[in-house]
């Protein structure tokens, strides 16, 4: 089996196909061995699991799973890699590669038609400039998988693993707390890719929820008044949602209600307050 984190056979192979990385796809390719077997390892791969991947390049943690006896479902949008792929898992036969963009592609559709009978989990090093769409996307879709086990950028991954009520929250960090458990696994050093971005990396693991941690009478109201709040994160809550359209007057009464001090900041609010405060906006608390 030729050797996918070996860097002048990696270079061979991409060099034979003619293949050049391209910067707006995120494509840097892992090369530290040790990585992919811990991803693997960590989404508990195995014969009755069914695993979609985003992005799979050169193949290198698709095969860790393959090898792994998990079926493999890869979405790779860029065509350039479908021969390379063609090469490097020619061996694995409990694996489809999708040629498509993962932001489009209907994965609801693709995990009932593909891993029926099969506990599913999402294991891919994502693209950097998708990051946060494609988990939202998952998230807010409701994917029918227990998991999402990811490579991110380091800075994302302090962001959307954050504890609510601290400084490195963000609106992204209450949504991903809303729909899952996240948990920062182990940091990625820049080193290990080829080539080298200009930061450092982290595998987190997303697990996904049954059911919301509260009763929400309206999602839509909660994420507007967490994306509000955020959207000014210097202001108080009274300015910052005041400032995204509505009224100050009522801004006020519905803080005092919801038992929440007009001065606090988003950062400083728990999940459970913002829902106090869209749950006491829809008037039956
Ligand atoms: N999994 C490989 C690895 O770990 O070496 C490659 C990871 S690289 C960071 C991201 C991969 O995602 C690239 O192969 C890139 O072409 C692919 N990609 C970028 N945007 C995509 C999209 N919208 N849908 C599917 N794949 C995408």
């Amino acid at each position: 089996m030729q050797s996918l984190t070996d860097i002048s056979a990696v270079r061979k192979l991409l060099d034979r196909h003619g293949f050049r990385f391209s910067k707006s796809l995120g494509q840097n390719f892992l090369i530290n061995p040790a990585v992919c077997p811990k991803m693997a390892e960590a989404c508990g791969a195995d014969q009755n699991t069914g695993v979609l991947e985003i992005g799979p390049g050169i193949g290198v943690l698709t095969r860790e799973l393959c090898l792994r006896g998990a079926k493999v479902v890869s979405v790779e949008i860029d065509s350039g890699l479908l021969p390379l792929l063609n090469e490097t898992l020619a061996e694995q036969t409990n694996l489809k590669i999708i040629h498509g963009d993962a932001m489009k592609v209907d994965l609801h559709k693709l995990i009932e038609r593909e891993f029926k009978g099969l506990r599913v989990c999402v294991c891919a090093n994502l693209p950097y400039y998708i990051t946060s769409p494609i988990i939202m996307r998952m998230l807010e879709s409701r994917i029918k998988a227990e998991s999402i086990t990811v490579m991110v950028q380091k800075e994302a991954a302090v962001r959307l693993c954050a504890e609510p009520g601290t400084r490195e929250c963000g609106a992204v960090t209450l949504a991903v707390r809303y729909y899952s458990q996240p948990k920062l696994l182990f940091p990625v050093s820049r080193g290990s890719f080829m080539p080298s971005p200009k930061v450092d990396s982290a595998v987190i693991q997303l697990n996904l929820r049954k059911s919301p941690p509260f009763e929400v009478k309206n999602e839509e109201l909660l994420f507007k008044i967490i994306k509000s709040a955020f959207g000014q994160r210097r202001k108080t809550l009274v300015n910052s949602l005041t400032g995204a359209g509505f009224d100050k007057a009522a801004v006020g009464i519905l803080l005092d209600k919801s038992d929440i001090s007009r001065m606090s900041r988003a950062e400083e609010l728990s999940l459970e307050q913002f829902v106090r405060i869209a749950n006491t906006a829809c008037g039956e608390d």
